[in-house]
């Protein structure tokens, strides 16, 4: 953002933040078992942990709070959130659910056969999991600029339209589910998907006679990336943009807690399929509740539905897409290295470059999260081999093509001065690196260890 640029809002109401002292931390990470996931938010000084649910609602949305309808059939806000999705993203049937993972587990076991794959720039955790819930294999066909970390590509997030067509046509249609289309990749760190290559995949996806479906958690940092920089996109609005977008989608399924800026909140949407619409609306009802109201109140419907328009406001994602590629400069131009260009959400440090010495099976960006922590109170999350896993056949660990540790930035909740605390602290750790050493486990546990596992340093020192 350039200096003279400030937020678009002023603050009414403020929540106290405090760093606890060094020789805290260091006993608070200890009894977390060095997973920054057990730590208690009181514990937090600046919190980068994730950007979904932890957005700042405004004046209008605790406002439109009020509002809320909480008629059980029927609700007034239902229907204004229908209207508001209809006219936002053109698609017909609107229905919402709890988060994003509810509308994942109401939608995909209609879609999906057993043993079919699913195809996905690259799938999101809880999407993959519910993708292989319902019986299918997860398949990436992300663009291999996603996984160089230093040089620029405006769209880290479009899809490898050869590798992709190249499949559509080796594969027999009945082994393909549907095409997914996650936009901004998030686990590419949060990088866009162009208009053209959207497009083109929802071309491919007809030719073959296939349903695309988008993961629209980010839709509109995405629609705020066409506009700065895809050819032909700058004179066109927002609006206008993600129109288009959802055009080459016949559903979606959106967490509202990412840029509709909801603590809570998810959207299914269908754009004319009303057979379909009929399905989802029937497994709606056990899974997540009445269709008018889909496991939300009335009124987070009512702040949704502002949340969605304010989520578009240009000035809005300038100042936010801004705020992040601030941080990410700032550590670039100290030598930190970091993914380029930022994503919309995060900012990640590349700590396989920045702790060479830990090898991947001891977490460099695990070691790095703790050495973020205990330097300055900051909680980041690692993006590497301690969230990939281990080989499910053999158990042995993998290694992840990258080792980062993700900053994600919460929407209007911190000012660029808390970023600067989080960059003048990498910066310092910069300087003893070298001396960081690799985690190992004390517990281990099965499924989604990155939460609950326990970890000690390799080496104490
Ligand atoms: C967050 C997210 C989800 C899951 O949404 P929840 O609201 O956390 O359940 C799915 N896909 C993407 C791309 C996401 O970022």
């Amino acid at each position: 953002m350039p200096s003279s640029q400030a937020e678009p809002f002023k603050i009414k109401m403020v929540e106290k933040i405090k760093k606890i002292p060094r020789k805290e931390r260091k006993k608070a990470l200890k009894s977390a078992g060095y997973n920054l996931f057990t730590l208690s938010s009181d514990e937090v000084y600046i919190d980068l942990l994730t950007d979904s649910g932890t957005g700042a609602m405004s004046d209008e949305q605790w406002a439109a709070l009020m509002r809320g309808d909480e008629s059980y059939a029927g609700s007034r806000s239902y229907s204004r959130l229908k209207e508001t999705s209809r006219e936002i993203f053109g698609h017909r049937y609107i229905l919402p659910a709890h988060q994003g993972r509810g509308a994942e587990r109401v939608l995909f076991p209609l879609l999906i056969s057993e043993g079919q794959y699913v195809i996905n720039n690259m799938h999101f955790d809880t999407t993959k999991a519910h993708v292989e819930l319902a019986g299918g294999k997860a398949k990436n066909f992300v663009t291999p600029e996603a996984y160089d970390t230093s040089n620029y590509h405006p769209f880290k997030g479009n899809f490898d339209l050869e590798k992709l067509e190249k499949f559509l046509v080796e594969t027999p249609r009945n082994k393909i589910a549907f095409i997914i289309v996650t936009a901004t990749c998030n686990s590419a760190g949060g990088q866009p998907v162009s208009l053209e290559n959207i497009k083109a995949v929802y071309n491919l996806a007809k030719q073959h006679n296939l349903r695309v479906v988008f993961d629209a958690a980010r839709y509109a940092e995405n629609a705020y990336f066409i506009k700065k920089r895809e050819e032909g996109q700058s004179h066109r609005s927002l609006s206008e943009i993600t129109r288009e977008m959802f055009q080459y989608a016949d559903a979606f399924t959106m967490s509202a807690k990412k840029d509709a800026i909801v603590n809570m909140g998810g959207l299914i949407g269908i754009k004319d399929d009303e057979e379909l619409y009929n399905q989802v609306r029937s497994r709606l009802v056990p899974l997540e509740g009445f269709p008018t109201y889909g496991g939300l109140s009335g009124r987070d419907m009512e702040a949704l539905s502002t949340g969605l328009q304010e989520g578009l406001d240009y000035d809005y994602l300038q100042y936010r897409t801004g705020q992040v590629e601030y941080l990410a400069d700032k550590l670039r131009e100290n030598d930190v290295p970091v993914q380029y260009p930022p994503g919309g959400h995060a900012v990640f440090v590349d700590a396989a470059e920045m702790l060479p010495q830990i090898p991947y099976h001891q977490f460099p960006a695990q070691a790095l999260a703790n050495a973020l922590y205990l330097e300055a109170g900051v909680r980041g999350v690692e993006i590497g081999s301690f969230l990939l896993g281990r080989d499910p056949e053999t158990g042995e660990q993998l290694q992840s093509p990258l080792e980062l540790l993700r900053l994600a930035i919460p929407r209007r909740v911190y000012t660029n001065n808390h970023l600067d605390v989080v960059a003048e602290a990498l910066i310092n750790i910069k300087e003893y690196a070298g001396e960081l050493s690799g985690f190992k486990f004390t517990y281990e546990p099965e499924v989604l260890r990155h939460f609950t596992a326990r970890l000690k340093p390799v080496q104490q020192r």
